[in-house]
């Protein structure tokens, strides 16, 4: 006892939630947004592979709101999520909000908004989303490494703005031809 102030381990949150997680416990992921996350682990041992992943603790009631530091008042997020997650005393609300996240469909709210950046005349957003769908990834590798000289990613992602950025030009381009 006398340990209060120590958080648990990753391990340990994910055992007090495992009955909430829908998925496979081998693969580490945002308990809110279910965004695959990293791990150094590479064995076969599931709970080693949590505690090395990519993810971080986070409160369910904060600290400053007296939240304990046990497994269960504890979740694990990426760290887009972390930085998200409401700050209530009420915990319902946190897991209300955190069954509400879904990554794909944030990338994809990301890509619309940096969409209307880039794009701003809807008829052309739709000639651009038709034109778009008959891209496969092998043609968006093409183009990323014709293009190499203009557009490069932030280590091994690339951001949403230059995505749209990088396609806009080269529709243009080749609508314009
Ligand atoms: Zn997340």
């Amino acid at each position: 006892m006398g340990k209060r102030s120590s958080s648990p381990s990753k391990a340990a949150i994910v055992d007090a939630w495992k009955d909430w997680l829908e998925w496979d416990l081998d693969e580490p992921r945002c308990f809110a947004c279910d965004k695959p996350a990293y791990s150094d682990y590479r064995g076969n041992n599931y709970r080693k592979r949590w505690e090395q992943a990519h993810l971080e603790k986070a409160h369910i009631i904060p600290h400053a709101l007296s939240g304990p530091n046990t497994p269960d008042n504890y979740f694990l997020l990426c760290s887009e999520c972390h930085r998200l997650a409401p700050t209530t005393a009420y915990r319902e609300d946190f897991l209300k909000w955190a069954k509400a996240q879904n990554y794909i469909t944030r990338r994809l709210e990301t890509i619309r908004s940096e969409l209307n950046t880039f794009l701003s005349d809807p008829k052309e957003q739709e000639q651009f989303f038709k034109w778009s769908s008959h891209l496969s990834y092998d043609d968006l590798k093409d183009m990323l490494s014709k293009h190499k000289d203009l557009f490069t990613t932030h280590g091994s992602s690339m951001p949403a703005s230059t995505f749209v950025a990088m396609l806009v030009r080269i529709w243009r381009e080749q609508t314009a031809s």
